[in-house]
């Protein structure tokens, strides 16, 4: 999974070099449909978060889903149903649209940074691991 989220962050970066961001991302919906849609809509619509917590310089990523927030490792993990049950159990897809957002808000760098104390790393986890399932 991680190899095909590489190579589509590769191929964003490429066309946003020689295309118009619009042209770059309409790309990459071309690619992946529905799912790249949700993923662009969610970017530009101000859902995914970068907390950057200090003194550590640690990075959490999430991205506000319709009825929550989901937890993002950055090209491997997503705490979202659609994570589970499309790309680990049944291998249907590479990547949930969560997943796909954080790589173009990296790559646009478009998203919302909130910073805060190392204290309230696990506290912020915990949050956002809470609901799942
Ligand atoms: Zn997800």
């Amino acid at each position: 999974m991680a190899a095909v989220i590489a190579q589509t962050a590769l191929l964003l970066q490429q066309r946003l070099s020689t295309a118009s961001e619009e042209e770059a991302i309409k790309t990459i919906a071309d690619m992946y449909g529905s799912r790249a849609k949700r993923a662009l809509e969610a970017v530009m619509q101000g859902k995914v978060k970068k907390y950057v917590f200090t003194p550590s310089g640690d990075v959490i990523w999430c991205v506000v889903g319709r009825e929550r927030e989901y937890l993002v490792i950055p090209y491997c993990y997503c705490s979202c149903e659609d994570h589970l049950m499309s790309v680990v159990v049944n291998r249907s897809v590479p990547f949930c649209y969560h997943i796909l957002a954080v790589l173009v808000a990296q790559i646009t760098r478009r998203y919302k940074e909130i910073v805060g104390e190392d204290l309230t790393y696990y506290r912020v986890i915990r949050e956002l691991l809470e609901s799942t399932l």
